[in-house]
């Protein structure tokens, strides 16, 4: 077990060797193992700090209405110029003081990650960081089935795909770049085929857009190995104009497929997991639900975002992030950027989806393509 308590998998934890950190006020003796070099950093509400996913472009070759709708994100948006961006070598060296805090899951997104060039090479990079035990990647699908084996020879252990209908007319219309169902679905097999799996295929449920495809994507879904996730669509960024609305319940999709398809509640894979897992009790498959509106999971949230241009974000729905590109661009050390790290967690207190209420609808949040999804 780690530090945080949270299960380490087998099999990982390359040795090296430090020379005398200074961790929690204490010389350390040189040591071996990076569990060895963790430090235990909870927040105020006893959160230990397991998942960091990295937005690696503001970009995106999508507009999907509910995230980057075109009216706001057409031809004249102003995004990232590229010296903003946090360079590969310092996210793998953020990275590498992340892991000393407790971080083992590095998600890369965006924007669209398979948009930034020579993303392999930065996987190659983390998958090689002591500590990372698992690395994976939420992508729209669109050029995964070019990219899939060199994701996977490069050390990717696993991907999500975003596909929000396997309707056509109903996938454009959300996607508004006229992408078609079919080139998804290519990419996912192309991932299953070299062994980016398990394949979790995520949908954000809109009521009246496309509830009517829930029943289809988890019936085609169903035993093919796949992880299909339903998504309640959330209120991040300000620029969705989203409202209660719109939400169409984890609770009601539960009872529309059990209707057809009978799921029984699995247990969670480990703690902050954040879909509430079933499984298909005929011994299909399993599906899972992020009800992040109707049943907010703040208590056990471990995550942390850096933006693409490297600001640290405690909370999905935060305002504000901390510059941590500053940090690695002004020289501090491993150890400095290490206490400002561990400073920012100990501080935080965010329970947004807790909190969520009319006093937070005018908040001025962060758009998710910038903060990573
Ligand atoms: N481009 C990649 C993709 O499409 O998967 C990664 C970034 S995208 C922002 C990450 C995930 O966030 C996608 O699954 C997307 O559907 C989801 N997402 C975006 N806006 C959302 C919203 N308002 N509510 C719920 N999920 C949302």
């Amino acid at each position: 077990m780690l530090e945080s308590g949270l299960p380490r998998e087998a099999g990982r934890g390359q040795s090296r060797l430090r020379r005398g950190s200074h961790l929690n006020g204490v010389d350390c003796m040189p040591v071996e193992q990076p569990d060895a070099l963790t430090t235990k950093v909870l927040d105020r509400l006893g959160r230990p700090l397991h998942d960091l996913r990295i937005s690696v472009t503001d970009r995106c070759n999508f507009r999907c209405v509910y995230c980057m709708p075109k009216e706001v994100f057409g031809p004249g948006y102003a995004f990232l110029p590229r010296p903003e961006l946090l360079s590969f070598d310092e996210i793998e060296r953020l990275v590498r003081v992340f892991t000393r805090l407790g971080v083992r899951k590095v998600r890369l997104t965006g924007g669209e990650p398979l948009l930034r060039p020579r993303i392999e090479d930065l996987i190659e990079r983390l998958a090689s960081v002591p500590g990372v035990d698992d690395l994976t990647m939420t992508t729209n699908g669109s050029l995964l089935a070019r990219k899939a084996e060199r994701l996977k020879k490069a050390g990717l252990n696993r991907v999500t795909v975003s596909l929000d209908s396997l309707d056509d007319d109903v996938f454009t219309a959300m996607n508004d770049v006229d992408f078609p169902v079919e080139r998804v679905l290519e990419g996912i097999r192309a991932a299953a085929n070299v062994g980016l799996t398990p394949v979790k295929i995520n949908m954000v449920v809109k009521r009246g857009v496309n509830e009517d495809s829930v029943l289809p994507m988890a019936r085609a879904f169903k035993d093919s190995g796949h992880i299909v996730r339903f998504i309640e669509y959330m209120d991040v960024g300000t620029t969705n104009g989203w409202r209660l609305d719109d939400v169409v319940p984890a609770a009601e999709l539960v009872r529309r497929i059990r209707a057809e398809m009978p799921i029984e509640p699995a247990d969670s894979n480990y703690l902050g997991e954040v879909a509430n897992r079933y499984r298909y009790e005929d011994g299909q498959g399993e599906i899972g639900f992020i009800a992040s509106v109707t049943q907010p999971f703040c208590a056990d949230c471990t995550r942390a975002r850096l933006s693409a241009d490297g600001r640290l974000f405690t909370c999905l729905f935060a305002v504000k992030g901390h510059d941590c590109r500053q940090y690695v661009r002004d020289g501090m050390t491993d150890d400095d950027i290490l206490e400002a790290l561990r400073g920012i967690w100990g501080r935080r207190g965010d329970r947004y989806s807790e909190l969520r209420s009319a006093r937070t609808e005018g908040l001025q949040k962060v758009e998710m393509h910038f903060i990573g999804g």
